[in-house]
């Protein structure tokens, strides 16, 4: 077994403390790494605090990991020590069922094996990226370009993909207008991503103070969702609108923004259920989606992307001991526009 450092919450209501666990040896098809960075995802404080239920403690979150490579197992062929590689929010899955067969691993028939919060196949828990190093099978690894700095790639692996997928599932590119809902982790990369496939995005905040960024992100119009007045003027408007909001809202208060046959994706995952008219879906013939992060090939696939047309997140680096104050200021809004964290502060 390794020995290795982390920072875990011990339940719901405990902050997140120093903790040391085990992972596993390398196995032949194994790889180790060296986590250099890790984003913190809103995901992390919803599972930590139990919010969706089924929580398991000891917890250590982190799904947005990037670091050197440090040992590969005997039958490895897709990685070599000294390179830089990257984990996202799975590790395993069954690996035969038709979603595993076309490369969704995250909708796997029998469930994905997260990152954390989780079990592996022989029923011991996974443990996320706010440590020091991880041991991963291979096929669950991606490779990361040393082109764009690694910090603000870190993100990515989550926020970026969980963006980037259902964007490429809907096919949005140029003649689309898109609405973003949330200027948050997710939010800031649909931005960059849906400018950059080139459609014309609109961002709906809460927060007024957020319009100046928003533009210097590429975003072509913003919108303040508290002022009647910019709201009446996007009514039957957007083709899509990718909703990342964390928080309990209503659905119905954007998707009368839809024009006909216009989708609205969530990806954002509010404890609360939703309560959804049929008279708003049913006027204009829309349609109320959901997506989950992306499968390993579409992870690699927008990574490479990134690399080519520089996108990367824009972050916050902070110390390991700074997570318990980090979550506090993501509830409030206050984050520009990801947290991560460099584990270095761990050693
Ligand atoms: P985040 O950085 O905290 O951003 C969330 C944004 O939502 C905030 O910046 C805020 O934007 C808006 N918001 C917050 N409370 C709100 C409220 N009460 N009403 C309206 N808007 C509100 O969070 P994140 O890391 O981007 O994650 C967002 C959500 O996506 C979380 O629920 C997370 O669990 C989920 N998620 C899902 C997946 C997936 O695979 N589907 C993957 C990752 C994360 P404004 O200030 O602009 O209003
Ligand atoms: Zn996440
Ligand atoms: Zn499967």
């Amino acid at each position: 077994m390794i020995a290795t450092k982390a920072y875990a919450a011990k339940a719901a209501s405990a902050p997140l403390a120093p903790f040391q666990l085990e992972r596993q040896d390398v196995g032949p098809n194994d790889i180790q790494i060296e986590i250099q960075y890790c984003g913190v995802c809103h995901s992390d404080i919803h599972q930590v605090r139990d919010e969706w239920g089924g929580s398991k403690f000891p917890m250590v979150p982190g799904h947005e990991i990037v670091g050197k490579i440090i040992k590969v197992g005997d039958a490895v062929t897709k990685f070599k020590v000294g390179e830089t590689a990257g984990i996202g929010c799975f590790v395993d899955s069954c690996r035969h069922c038709p979603s595993c067969l076309a490369g969704e691993e995250q909708y796997c028939d029998f469930g994905m094996v997260g990152t954390y919060n989780s079990r592996y196949k022989d029923g011991t828990p996974t443990y996320g990226g706010y440590s020091d190093q991880i041991v991963v099978d291979e096929n669950y690894a991606l490779h990361i370009s040393d082109k764009l700095p690694l910090e603000g790639v870190a993100p990515l692996l989550c926020a970026g993909i969980t963006t980037y997928s259902p964007l490429m599932t809907w096919k949005i590119g140029k003649g689309h207008k898109i609405a973003v809902v949330g200027l948050g982790g997710l939010g800031h990369m649909a931005v960059k991503f849906g400018v950059a496939l080139g459609a014309e995005v609109t961002v709906l905040s809460t927060s007024a103070s957020k319009k100046e960024d928003a533009l210097k992100l590429g975003a072509h119009h913003f919108v303040v969702t508290k002022n009647e007045d910019e709201v009446k003027e996007v009514a039957n408007t957007f083709d899509f609108i990718l909703n990342t909001i964390s928080a309990q809202h209503e659905y119905d208060f954007y998707l009368q923004m839809l024009k006909l046959d216009g989708t609205m994706v969530l990806v954002g995952i509010p404890p609360e259920a939703p309560q959804v008219s049929a008279f708003n879906l049913i006027g204009k013939r829309r349609r109320l989606a959901g997506s989950m992060i992306g499968g390993i090939k579409e992870t690699q696939e927008m990574l490479d992307y990134c690399a080519e047309n520089g996108i990367v997140s824009d972050v916050e680096v902070i110390n390991i001991d700074y997570i318990n104050e980090a979550y506090e200021r993501m509830l409030k809004n206050d984050v520009r526009y990801r947290f991560v964290i460099d584990m270095s502060s761990l050693k």
